[in-house]
């Protein structure tokens, strides 16, 4: 079968070395490892669906991969071969009447940001890994980002998909339109599929009118309840101009401190830090003002201690930079559990609370750093161990803290993965935990779509 590939794809791209596979077999931060014979580089769509429709008769598992920056394991092989798809590389269309754009999945996303800005439009999904992050691996994960407050997730942006299915079928359907009720809309059954039900080559985006203006502010609050009261408010009063809502706690800010040396730009020390952003794609709606009458409102009540509004584009930026170095921050604290959850805003300040005293009765002096999109009703519920604790002995309680965690998730209603999907890392956790019939037609849509289950196995399911 390797000497067909060859035919098919050319020797170059056919990779079996050892040395050369190595990197697609590791998880890129080292937790996991998988194993694959090969690793096959496919350069149009032609040759997904022969590569495909060879695996399936031959009943070769196939783990597709973009970006591999994802952080469920989700593209770590279990066997079988690696299909990498970063070397489909169109633009198959943009069209600026119809504010889309038609791409092909091994285009990074800041490259898709580049394509509709050239347009003089915005593709606004952003995340941390954009420059590698590819947008098959985007729109198989549905990936959200510090956006989605106002422009929703990746299953949001996308009017039309191409895939191809696991006996090699072609499925084509690169629609520009708004709106098509004929029949069911089948492409949000790929998208968020983690590469389970097909393989993503190329999607129909939906890009919007360039952003004029944007005011950022950071706040300062006495917790998490007070926050969400502000916060509650500035989605009533500033309505659809306001683009983000983030969220952090004092211990963060102090990490933060820690790993850049930055001065601290709210100098209180306010126990909880919230930054908003407006943003407008009209230069005439006074949104400053808006903003300062939402905050001035508050901070007279006491809500706000303390607040900052940037006066430039540069202090923008300082601020969203602030916020993007939470994650690695939190490192330089020590060993860290993680948890990507969201529950519904109006229970959240009762969730976190919940969720610390639990985690403080697994680990005393455990410290949390519970951090995230405050807007979308998804956070990091990371906890760092105590200090002087070893990095082992903490890590060694993931388990135990991911059951307790999950388990108080559940009660809240809320969801064990609103980002980052379910991949390799919480399979059993989607199976302790998810509904029995939405597990029930999962799998039956597994086996309509891949009924020898070659594609991605061991993940989701
Ligand atoms: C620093 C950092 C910050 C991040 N921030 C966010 C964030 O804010 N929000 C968020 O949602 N996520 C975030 N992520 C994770 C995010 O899921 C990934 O960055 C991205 O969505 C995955 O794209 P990728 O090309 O790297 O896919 P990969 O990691 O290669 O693959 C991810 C999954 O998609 C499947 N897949 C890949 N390509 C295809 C394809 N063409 N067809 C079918 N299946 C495919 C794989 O099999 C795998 O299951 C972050 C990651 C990092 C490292």
């Amino acid at each position: 079968l390797l000497e067909r590939f060859r035919q098919v794809l050319g020797h170059d791209c056919v990779i079996v070395r050892p040395e050369d596979l190595a990197p697609t077999l590791r998880e890129w931060r080292g937790l996991w490892q998988g194993t694959a014979s090969c690793l096959l580089r496919v350069r149009d769509v032609e040759q997904v669906c022969t590569v495909l429709g060879l695996c399936h008769e031959n009943g070769i598992a196939v783990t597709p991969q973009g970006g591999r920056t994802g952080l469920v394991g989700g593209g770590v092989p279990q066997g079988g071969i690696v299909l990498d798809t970063t070397l489909l590389r169109a633009i198959r269309q943009k069209e600026v009447a119809n504010d889309s754009l038609t791409v092909e999945a091994g285009l990074t996303l800041k490259e898709t940001q580049e394509e509709a800005a050239a347009l003089g439009r915005v593709f606004p999904l952003s995340l941390a890994s954009e420059d590698s992050a590819r947008i098959g691996g985007v729109l198989a994960t549905n990936a959200g980002g510090v956006q989605v407050l106002r422009y929703g997730m990746m299953r949001d942006l996308v009017l039309g998909l191409e895939v191809v299915l696991a006996d090699g079928t072609l499925w084509k359907s690169l629609k520009t339109l708004r709106k098509d009720n004929a029949g069911y809309d089948l492409k949000h059954l790929f998208l968020g599929s983690e590469g389970t039900l097909g393989v993503i080559t190329a999607a129909v985006l939906r890009l919007f009118p360039r952003i004029c203006q944007r005011h950022v502010a950071l706040l300062g609050c006495r917790d998490l309840a007070t926050a969400l009261d502000v916060a509650a408010c500035l989605r009533e009063t500033c309505g659809e101009c306001l683009s983000a809502l983030e969220y952090w706690p004092r211990f963060a800010s102090l990490c933060v401190q820690k790993l850049t040396g930055w001065q601290d730009p709210l100098p209180h020390a306010s126990p909880a830090c919230l930054l908003v952003e407006l943003s407008s794609s009209s230069p005439v709606l006074p949104l400053r003002a808006i903003l300062e009458t939402a905050l001035s409102e508050r901070l007279e009540r006491g809500h706000i201690l303390e607040g900052i509004l940037a006066q430039s584009e540069k202090q923008n930026v300082d601020f969203w930079r602030w916020r993007e170095a939470i994650p690695e921050a939190q490192g330089v604290a020590g060993a860290s559990i993680k948890h990507d959850i969201s529950v519904p805003l109006s229970r959240m300040a009762s969730f976190v609370e919940r969720a610390t005293a639990i985690a403080q009765r697994l680990c005393p002096q455990v410290r949390p750093c519970i951090f995230g999109h405050l807007g979308d009703g998804n956070l990091h519920v990371n906890f760092s161990a105590p200090e002087g604790y070893e990095a082992e002995d903490f890590l060694a309680l993931w388990p135990q803290f991911q059951h307790a965690i999950h388990d108080c998730v559940a009660t809240y209603e809320g969801s064990i993965a609103a980002e980052h999907g379910i991949g390799w890392l919480k399979r059993s956790e989607l199976s302790r935990l998810g509904d029995a019939t939405t597990r029930d037609l999962m799998r039956r849509f597994k086996t309509a779509l891949d009924p020898k289950g070659i594609l991605n196995p061991g993940k989701v399911l």
